[in-house]
């Protein structure tokens, strides 16, 4: 989509990937909150999860086995990690393509909200 900054990204107009294939890529998050923090995208723009539809269950599974892999390659797979998902302004959403932050590296904060 244009004027999309993850699209952007994704397709290679801007920055650089950690990894890609044929649905997803990934990079890192230019404003780091943990040792490692990665970003998974789709891509296929999808704005927020309220987008998804039935036929984009298997991409979203997907994302979360290339965050699997990533940690695994960055070493913090078994120290444990945090996958995380944010929709629209209560979770504080900022980036309207969905993405999937991968933390870790570090002992992250305990809970939720
Ligand atoms: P969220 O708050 O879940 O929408 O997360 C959006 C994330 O995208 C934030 O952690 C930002 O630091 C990150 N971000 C925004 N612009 C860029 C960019 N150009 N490259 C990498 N990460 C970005
Ligand atoms: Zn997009």
């Amino acid at each position: 989509m244009e004027d999309c900054i993850f699209c952007k990204i994704a397709n290679k107009e801007m920055g650089s990937l950690l990894y890609e294939d044929d649905k997803v890529a990934a990079f890192n998050d230019i404003n780091a909150q943990a040792p490692i923090h990665i970003l998974i995208v789709p891509k296929k723009h999808i704005s927020t999860l309220n987008e998804l539809r039935e036929e984009d269950e298997a991409l979203v599974g997907h994302m979360a086995f290339v965050a699997s892999n990533l940690a695994k390659e960055k070493g913090i797979d078994k120290n444990g990690y945090r996958l995380i998902m944010n929709c629209n302004h209560d979770a504080g959403q900022t980036v309207f393509h969905i993405h999937m932050h991968l933390l870790g590296g570090k002992p992250l904060k305990a809970g939720l909200a």
